[in-house]
């Protein structure tokens, strides 16, 4: 185990689109990151970018869909960085169609990779996090799970259960010095996004008060104050970000 003073950040889904600028913003911030996603290579190249950047970064593979296998992930990354600070729970998946065509497979999919996981990461992480008295959690959502989508039961729902499962964790676990938030991406400019016809996102920026796709930046910024040790009294909270695509 090594002893270190520097912070440790957990980011699922880091080896591209948003969780790959989650993870280099928190390296930024002075964190060690550890990149998690399945495909290794990817997270290595990833990790050798951000050293010789000047940044402190290592990578593991997991399948946050493995239920077993993810937690024990975690609890390596604890005993090998002797701490864990933030947990950025950002990997996720979509399995779209319409409600009636909607396999059983694609409904669980979605809920084992998007929901399940993170609750399977937040309790391997509380722990570590309760012995340092410190901890960031955030679980990266959709605003398609504050609003509804058509096309996304699945994905709406998994998105939508974050929020209530982030509030009973903040409440949980804001007496040891942990805080636990939502960050909710509006349409963000990534591989999962990038299918869409020009002439949807077109029509979405005319419902939007900037006009714009996100970038994968916009939500690393959000995460970045989230997850800073100033956000102390930040917590159980839902920030979209999403150039008001949801305001009320
Ligand atoms: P993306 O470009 O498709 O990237 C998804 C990431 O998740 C990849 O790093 C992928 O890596 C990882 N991943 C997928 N399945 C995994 C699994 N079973 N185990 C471990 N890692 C897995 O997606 P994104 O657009 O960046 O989205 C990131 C998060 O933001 C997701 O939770 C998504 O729902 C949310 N979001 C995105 C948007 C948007 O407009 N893009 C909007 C709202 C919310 P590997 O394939 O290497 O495993």
């Amino acid at each position: 185990m090594t002893e270190t003073t520097q912070r440790v950040a957990l980011v699922t889904g880091a080896s591209r689109g948003i969780g790959k600028a989650i993870a280099h913003r928190l390296a930024s911030d002075g964190r060690h990151v550890v990149l998690a996603a399945r495909s290794l290579d990817a997270l290595e190249t990833l990790a050798a970018e951000f050293k010789s950047q000047g940044l402190s970064a290592s990578a593991i593979a997991v399948d946050v869909g493995d239920s077993a296998s993810f937690a024990e992930a975690i609890a390596k990354v604890v005993t090998d960085q002797g701490r864990l600070d933030v947990l950025v729970n950002n990997a996720g998946i979509t399995r779209d169609g319409l409600l009636l065509r909607m396999s059983d497979q694609d409904w669980d999919d979605v809920i084992r990779i998007n929901l399940t996981s993170a609750f399977v990461a937040t309790r391997a992480a509380a722990r570590a996090m309760m012995k340092g008295r410190f901890g960031r959690i955030v679980n990266i959502a959709s605003t398609s799970g504050l609003v509804g989508n058509a096309g996304q039961a699945n994905y709406a729902a998994a998105k939508s259960a974050l929020v209530g499962f982030t509030k009973t964790v903040a409440r949980e676990l804001g007496s040891k010095g942990i805080t636990a938030n939502v960050v909710a991406p509006g349409f963000i400019q990534t591989d999962m996004t990038s299918g869409l016809p020009e002439a949807v996102t077109e029509q979405l920026k005319k419902t939007m008060a900037v006009p714009r796709l996100g970038e994968p930046e916009d939500i690393a910024a959000a995460v970045s104050y989230v997850t800073s040790d100033e956000a102390g009294f930040l917590t159980g909270q839902t920030i979209a970000v999403d150039g008001g695509l949801t305001m009320c």
